[in-house]
């Protein structure tokens, strides 16, 4: 492709395709908007979504100048939904963003209004088997590599095999843990079990209905694992928590509290984040800071939580929240209410550097969420390969999302089997229609 020979007033979409890879962690769609100029832009439905929400726009799309970013997000996004449901507009948005910045010559980051930040602070998912000393040692080793910002999950699953820390209904800890077998393949995705049949509502069921509870012996065992966490990192490094559980409010006030002693950054996802008042209630009940926001579609989806002050953090993903303009937006409103906005993601380096555009563009950002930073060829999915060098990320300068091409060899060899080959033809889409409008 020759940037220079683009002419951005007459560029056209002419096509859509996917290409569907495992292991990195999840399943991601990479998608490539191809245009009549020769320009692909790049980019991706959220993680362990489906295709078909970013297909079923292409003939929605078809003809459109890609650089009115904005216009097609606003045609689209009545397509898009909560969490992976808004992978397929999201996906586009981002897409679209590549070929502007491609056809004018501009990297995402300058036309989303300027950077702050030459470099992105990232902070990585650590797993770690055992007590709170080996889960210290493992962030310790994050440190030891450069990372200035840790993160681990503290709930219920370090709870599973001990007795008398957890209550539900008698057999569902039993249910549980023989479905947790089922649905982890080995390289961290998520098999497509966990979301068919009988293990669909195990999954389903939100924090106030499972019935599950943390005892006083369980929260003694959360506390020590969290006070062994930090005797081995220390007192200065910033940590937060994820994955409490689906635990009702009163177990997050309980557990909260118990944490308060720890300093934590933030606690992610502690409640449904549908539930805005039961977060200004948790609010109110401890100074743990709290944090939502990776399956939040759209800013005025963000506002009650922000209206709310229940929030120290917001956490979109990208592709989730509204591509690259939307998620500013996101972070721009959290400024004006004083809230910290850290980015989610668990993607390939496409959404990773979509997040960096927007993290270089908003000014409260403080951290971004790596998860494949185990996966050694991750980084080289895009050429040139995404480096993060000591806990950090520098904000490309080149056109675009900053990527020259994909390393094609490496997306056929992480080809996902449950899907049609990379980059097939997907004309069967390009007729779709629907009376769209949402009004009379
Ligand atoms: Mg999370």
């Amino acid at each position: 492709m020759n940037i220079n020979k683009t002419n951005p007033a007459t560029l056209k979409i002419t096509d859509m395709r996917f290409a569907d890879i495992d292991g990195a962690p999840k399943r991601c769609t990479l998608v490539k908007l191809f245009t009549n100029q020769g320009l692909v832009g790049y980019g991706e439905v959220r993680d362990a979504s489906s295709r078909t929400y970013a297909a079923m726009l292409k003939s929605r799309i078809l003809g459109e100048n890609p650089c009115n970013v904005e216009k097609i997000f606003r045609r689209i996004k009545q397509f898009g939904g909560d969490s992976r449901q808004a992978g397929g507009v999201c996906a586009v948005e981002v897409a679209c963003w590549d070929l502007c910045g491609k056809a004018w010559g501009l990297p995402v980051w300058q036309l989303l209004g300027g950077r702050w930040r030459d470099r992105v602070r990232c902070y990585c998912d650590t797993d770690s088997e055992g007590g709170g000393r080996d889960m210290g040692a493992a962030l310790k080793a994050r440190m030891a590599a450069g990372f200035t910002f840790l993160k681990m999950d503290l709930g219920v699953e370090l709870l599973m095999d001990v007795k008398g820390a957890l209550v539900a209904p008698l057999g569902y800890l039993a249910y549980m843990k023989k479905m947790k077998h089922v649905v982890k393949t080995p390289h961290g995705s998520i098999d497509p079990r966990a979301m068919r049949g009988e293990a669909y509502d195990l999954f389903n069921t939100s924090h106030g209905f499972t019935g599950l509870h943390i005892t006083e012996k369980g929260l003694d065992i959360l506390e020590k694992y969290t006070a062994d966490v930090r005797a081995e990192i220390g007192w200065e490094v910033p940590l937060a928590i994820d994955h409490l559980g689906h635990i009702p409010y009163e177990d997050c006030v309980a557990l909260l509290r118990r944490l308060e002693k720890y300093h934590l950054s933030w606690a992610e996802d502690p409640l449904p984040w549908r539930n805005v008042e039961q977060y200004r209630q948790l609010h109110a009940a401890t100074t743990t800071p709290l944090g939502t926001g990776e399956d939040v579609y759209l800013k005025e989806s963000f506002r009650p939580l922000l209206e709310s002050r229940a929030l120290a953090v917001v956490h979109p993903d990208v592709l989730t929240a509204g591509g690259c303009l939307e998620t500013k937006k996101v972070g721009d409103m959290a400024e004006e209410c004083g809230v910290q906005m850290n980015l989610h993601m668990a993607e390939s380096p496409v959404a990773c550097l979509a997040a960096v555009h927007v993290a270089a563009a908003t000014r409260n950002f403080m951290a971004l969420e790596l998860h494949s930073v185990d996966v050694p060829w991750w980084g080289d999915l895009v050429e040139p390969a995404l480096v993060c060098k000591n806990g950090f990320i520098e904000v490309p300068v080149t056109p675009g999302l900053g990527i020259g091409r994909l390393n094609e060899r490496l997306v056929k060899k992480h080809a996902c089997a449950d899907f049609p080959p990379p980059w097939n033809s997907t004309k069967e889409w390009n007729r779709e229609w629907a009376n769209d409008r949402r009004w009379s």
